[in-house]
């Protein structure tokens, strides 16, 4: 293990929620899989050829979408020690339900894991990569890497008792359940609201986050997600996504609409009312809505309509 060569920092915060996690991962693998995880910053510890050392590194040096990932052609995992504190939002944990720590670690631990038995190289992290941000629905082998390496993390929970990795279990339920909440917040409630956003993937590196998770947890336990994951998947297929059932009541709301339909928006402030330019990315089709002083409702149909939206 060459860790020092990567001149990362060891941090000795967060090593007690990491030993959990370490723990509930480890409970969690099959036999084998001929893995197990170890605390990379244990002295004088001999690891074997199973062993997969995890170290906490100090933030400096890391780029912002360095979380926790394998480095390319390694066998160690390194959690940014930043990052910990971001995951109850990375998963829009919101005021729902508990998630612990350990226990998002010890999920993507897992992932991470998979990563390594799957033996591909690269660089692997179990999240979005914040720089690469665009939303759309390509397939590509990166994808479909991750995709691979969630199963390979839900299929060894599932082979366990629900005894042996109730926590792990009781995890995913409450992100699912925290993940549909936020889901339903945000977007007025609706499931008929198919916007990419919601649906599509950010960035070109890892599919959809939700859609992840619901696929794992149904891996892990079929028919538990009332529905969720089937609606994704439709949700995905849609082309356009022109209903909203609740009204929307504010022209900065159509605006994220819009947004999350591909338009670009550019606000003008001109002497006698405000120039809403839209652009739709695909094509470069550009559309322009006035708002005159006291017209906000106006504003807002003519945006709906312009965009394609029924409300
Ligand atoms: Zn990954």
């Amino acid at each position: 293990v060459a860790f020092k060569q990567y001149q990362y920092d060891q941090s000795t915060n967060y090593q007690d929620v990491t030993l959990k996690a370490i723990g509930l991962a480890n409970e969690a693998l099959s036999k084998s899989a001929n893995l197990r995880l170890v605390p990379g910053w244990k002295e004088g510890v001999r690891w074997t050829s199973q062993d997969v050392p995890v170290f906490i590194a100090k933030s400096v040096r890391f780029a912002a979408s360095d979380e926790i990932f394998v480095p390319e052609g390694e066998r160690f995992i390194v959690v940014n020690e930043e990052c910990i504190s971001k995951l109850p939002d990375i998963f829009h944990q919101g005021g729902g339900l508990e998630v612990s720590p350990e226990a998002y670690l010890g999920l993507i631990f897992l992932h991470e894991l998979g990563h390594i038995y799957l033996g591909k190289t690269g660089s692997f992290s179990a999240l979005q990569e914040s720089s690469d941000y665009h939303l759309n629905l390509i397939e590509n082998a990166d994808k479909n890497t991750e995709l691979a390496a969630d199963q390979f993390a839900a299929s060894q929970i599932k082979a366990k008792t629900v005894f042996e990795t109730f926590e792990l279990r009781m995890a995913l339920n409450n992100i699912v359940w925290n993940m549909n909440r936020w889901r339903a917040l945000t977007y007025f409630g609706s499931g008929d609201i198919y916007i990419p956003q919601l649906y599509w993937d950010e960035g070109f590196s890892h599919p959809n986050l939700i859609l992840r998770m619901l696929i794992i947890s149904q891996i892990v336990e079929p028919g538990s997600d009332s529905g969720l994951l089937s609606m994704f998947i439709e949700g995905r297929k849609r082309k356009r996504w022109n209903v909203v059932l609740n009204p929307i009541t504010s022209v900065d709301q159509m605006v994220k609409i819009a947004k999350d339909m591909d338009f670009s928006v550019k606000i003008q402030q001109r002497s006698d009312r405000k120039r809403y330019v839209l652009t739709y990315k695909p094509t470069r089709t550009e559309i322009f809505v006035d708002e005159l002083p006291g017209e906000e409702v106006r504003a807002i149909k003519d945006m709906a309509t312009a965009i394609g939206l029924n409300q």
